[in-house]
């Protein structure tokens, strides 16, 4: 492993989405063919990419996001966001298709529906990956998702360094293709993303889910578990560890995963194993859930040790 001494790699690479969350209250949503009216309009930065490079640089990461957003509004919105938290957008591209949107209502008991536009996301393409081979290789850990194309999530692993560790949370679930799942050093997994993943063999509940994810050929697993924290399997040392979430009252879960993944992503880089990097995660997934939004809620270093 990496110790922990200054140099100048990158404590955390994230490859992935940006996202503007259009986000609109509504009493009720339209039927087919109906219009009702809502509450004003609010525009946040968002997408798991982005959620993952600024709650990473928030907690003190040197952090770089590869990514794609349009040459518009939105995709402005974004960059100052990223650089205003510290990380570095040289990796970020801008144009070829309008910025990623995610157009949500949200009704008065808060559930929300939500349409999605992937835009600049869906034309960050292998070649670009290609392009960007020194950001790749200046990084300790990268970090991917799948709300960009699952071709540029593969070139990404082929491109990582030999010591870069590959961190992969399966967002939105899509069926990956074997040498993706080998690279994940964790696969990190929530349940609702478990279950996709493993279909019929899920087993009874995540104790049985872990290793089942294991068998499928990544060098380990986490499996977060909402208020009850998370498991993480370790096909090295055979390990099967509950870490469990401090109690806090839930306000606003969104983006919990993200911060989580970004904290367990940080860790690994600064060289913990990952059952310590994972107990440091769920305090970082927990600090989340205490504030609202997704890229506001996420805590600094010393908001965390204050939980
Ligand atoms: P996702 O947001 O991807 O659905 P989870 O809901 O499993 O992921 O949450 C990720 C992490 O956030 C958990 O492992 C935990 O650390 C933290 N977390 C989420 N919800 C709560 C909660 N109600 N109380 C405390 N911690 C929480």
């Amino acid at each position: 492993m990496h110790d922990n001494a200054p140099d100048d790699r990158y404590d955390l690479l994230v490859v992935g989405s940006a996202n503007a969350d259009l986000v609109i209250g509504v009493e009720r949503r339209p039927a087919p063919g109906e219009t009702v009216l809502g509450s004003d309009l609010a525009v946040h930065p968002g997408g798991k990419g982005a959620n993952q490079s600024l709650a990473a640089a928030r907690l003190g990461a040197r952090t770089a996001l590869l990514a794609r957003v349009g040459d518009d509004d939105h995709g402005r919105l974004l960059l100052d966001s990223q650089r205003a938290a510290g990380v570095d957008t040289d990796g970020v591209l801008v144009g070829g298709a309008p910025t990623g949107v995610a157009l949500i209502t949200v009704d008065p008991s808060g559930d929300n529906s939500i349409v999605v536009s992937p835009g600049a996301n869906g034309r960050l393409t292998p070649e670009d990956v290609r392009a960007a081979a020194p950001l790749l290789a200046a990084a300790r850990v990268i970090s991917v998702q799948l709300e960009i194309p699952l071709d540029t999530v593969a070139e990404t692993v082929r491109g990582r360094g030999p010591d870069t560790r590959l961190v992969l949370n399966p967002s939105p679930p899509a069926p990956l293709p074997g040498e993706v799942l080998a690279a994940c050093d964790p696969l990190v997994v929530n349940e609702h993303e478990a279950r996709y993943i493993l279909g019929e063999d899920a087993g009874e509940g995540p104790h049985d889910w872990a290793p089942a994810l294991l068998a499928l050929g990544p060098r380990s697993v986490v499996v977060t578990l909402g208020a009850a924290g998370a498991l993480v399997a370790d096909s090295r040392t055979g390990s099967l560890d509950h870490l469990v979430s401090p109690k806090v009252e839930a306000v606003d879960t969104t983006g919990a995963g993200d911060a989580f993944t970004a904290a367990l992503a940080w860790r690994l880089g600064r060289g913990d194993d990952l059952r310590g990097a994972a107990a440091f995660a769920v305090r970082v997934g927990a600090a989340a859930v205490t504030a609202r939004g997704a890229q506001e809620s996420f805590p600094t270093l010393e908001e965390v040790d204050a939980l």
